[in-house]
C-alpha cells in the first residue's frame, strides 16, 4: 500500500557520489585524472560540504486517472512528456518529489568568492551540485522500495527541462508535490530557491518498464533485494 499525503524525509543518511563532484568540475570519468592538489582539495570540499548539507525530500505518491503516448493526468494536473508511455510502460501510480541540501553550503561559496579563494569556492559548489545529485538519486531509490513493499516496479526520475520535458511544467510539478515543507520555493522562472534543489517524477505499475533502468540499482543500498537489476558499485548512503 502506497502512503497517501505528502511525505518529508530529514536526517537522510545521504553519501556525496565524488564521481558527480569531479562531473561538474568537467572530468569524464575513466578518462580524465584529477592531478594530487586536485584530489587534496576535492577531499576538503567534500568535507566541507558534508558539514553543510541539510539534505531533505518531500515526496508524494498519486495515482494516475488517464494517460496519453504524452500525457499524464495525475492530482488535477496533466502532465506533457513526450514519449512517457514508451519509456515507462504501464504506469498506475506516479511519485512526484522536490529535494534540497538546504542553503548553508551555497551562502559558503558566496562568501569563498568574496574572499577571492576561487578554487575551493569552485570545488565547493561542484560538491553542492554532486550532492543534490546524490540526494535526487537517494530519494529514487527510496520510492523503489517503497513502490516494491506495494507489488509496483518503479522506473527513474526525470526532471521538467530534460528529456524533452517543458520546464515550464515545473509549476504542474510543485502543485503536485509543494517545495514549502522542505523550505524550497519556485519563482515565475522557474527557478528554485536554495538553487540546489531538484524537483523529479517517477512512474510505478506492476507491468511498469524498468529492466534498462540499470543506474537506479547500480546506488541503492538495499541488500538482497530480489529485483536488483546490477550489482551496487557506489552508493549513496552513508
Ligand atoms: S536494488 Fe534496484 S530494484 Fe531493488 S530497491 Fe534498489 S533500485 Fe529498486
Amino acid at each position: 500500500m502506497l502512503r497517501e499525503g505528502v511525505q518529508v524525509l530529514g536526517d537522510l543518511a545521504l553519501a556525496i557520489d565524488p564521481d558527480e563532484v569531479l562531473r561538474f568540475q568537467g572530468y569524464k570519468k575513466g578518462v580524465d585524472v584529477p592531478t594530487a592538489d586536485v584530489r587534496a582539495l576535492l577531499d576538503d570540499a567534500l568535507a566541507e560540504g558534508a558539514r553543510l548539507m541539510a539534505p531533505r525530500a518531500a515526496l508524494r505518491w498519486m495515482p494516475v486517472r488517464r494517460r496519453g503516448p504524452d500525457t499524464i493526468e495525475v492530482g488535477g494536473e496533466t502532465l506533457t512528456i513526450p514519449r512517457t508511455a514508451e519509456r515507462w510502460g504501464e504506469v498506475e501510480h506516479v511519485a512526484a518529489s522536490v529535494v534540497t541540501i538546504g542553503d548553508a553550503l551555497e551562502r559558503r561559496v558566496a562568501a569563498l568568492w568574496e574572499s577571492r579563494e576561487l578554487p575551493l569556492a569552485s570545488m565547493l559548489d561542484s560538491v553542492g551540485s554532486g550532492a543534490v545529485e546524490s540526494l535526487a538519486e537517494y530519494v529514487n531509490d527510496v520510492l523503489c522500495q517503497q513502490g516494491l513493499a506495494a507489488g509496483l516496479a518503479v522506473t527513474n526520475r526525470i526532471s521538467p527541462g530534460y528529456a524533452d520535458w517543458n520546464v515550464a511544467e515545473q509549476h504542474a510539478l510543485f502543485r503536485l508535490c509543494p517545495g514549502a515543507p522542505v523550505g524550497v520555493t519556485l519563482n515565475e522562472a522557474c527557478f528554485m530557491t536554495p538553487g540546489k534543489s531538484i524537483s523529479l517524477l517517477v512512474g510505478a505499475g506492476r507491468r511498469a518498464r524498468v529492466d534498462h533502468y540499470f543506474s537506479q540499482c547500480a546506488r541503492c543500498w538495499m541488500r538482497d533485494c530480489a529485483y536488483r537489476r546490477t550489482p551496487a558499485r557506489r552508493t549513496v548512503h552513508r
